[in-house]
């Protein structure tokens, strides 16, 4: 039987750069992660294709697919829109012995925790509250209440750092990714990964 692969979650708070440092990870050639492509209920942006980036759908398919286990693992409601992550998709891609790459936000990671705590958690943390601000600031589509409400949830989501099992500063784009290329290796030379081999070649000798 090939050995399971591992869910990777990448998470963080708001405006900490998920999505840039996912994105530069799988652009590189020899990435061996599949990327889980999450279920969304927001409008795509320019550029963004269906089946690609996300799979859009209206709130009454998302819906749908909560009440038929389709978003198992986890789903949330991120300012307005649902975002989701379909369960089967993961579990058979872990069971053709392929590691799987979620990039969602922390709500959602926190279940994964729950629901799958053999998971790899990585929390991707901005240097620091002031930086953070600033790119909140410079996506430039947040009124100052809104920059004000983002900020407050940011705090509260560093909070939950403790739920995850390492956390990466993201002060440079290459340098979070190769951090973060090290943590999934070095899990994989785990005792407890590496070990039922070796075991399995003592019985066949
Ligand atoms: P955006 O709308 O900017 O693409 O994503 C907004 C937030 O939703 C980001 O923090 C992103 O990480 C998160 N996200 C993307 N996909 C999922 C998902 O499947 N589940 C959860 N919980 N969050 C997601």
């Amino acid at each position: 039987m090939k050995e399971r692969g591992l869910l990777i979650v990448l998470s963080g708070p708001s405006g900490v750069g998920k999505g840039t440092v996912r994105q530069a990870i799988f652009s590189q050639q020899d990435t061996k992660f599949e990327y889980s492509i999450s279920v969304t209920t927001r409008n795509p942006r320019e550029g963004e294709v269906d089946g690609v980036d996300y799979f859009f759908k209206s709130r009454d398919e998302f819906e749908r697919m909560i009440e038929n286990n389709k978003l198992l693992l986890e789903w949330a409601e991120y300012v307005g829109n649902y975002y989701g992550t379909p369960v089967d998709y993961v579990e058979q891609t872990l069971q053709e012995g392929k590691d799987v790459f979620l990039e969602i936000e922390v709500q959602g990671a926190l279940q994964v925790r729950n629901a799958f705590p053999e998971g790899l958690f990585i929390f991707l943390a901005p240097p620091s509250l002031s930086e953070l601000k600033n790119r909140i600031v410079t996506r430039g589509t947040e009124t100052d209440d809104l920059i004000e409400n983002r900020m407050n949830a940011a705090k509260a989501e560093i909070e939950m750092m403790d739920a995850y099992d390492y956390v990466v500063e993201n002060d440079d784009i290459q340098t979070a990714c190769d951090k973060i290329n090290a943590i999934v290796l070095a899990e994989h030379l785990k005792r407890e990964r590496v070990a039922p081999r070796y075991k399995k070649m003592l019985e066949v000798e």
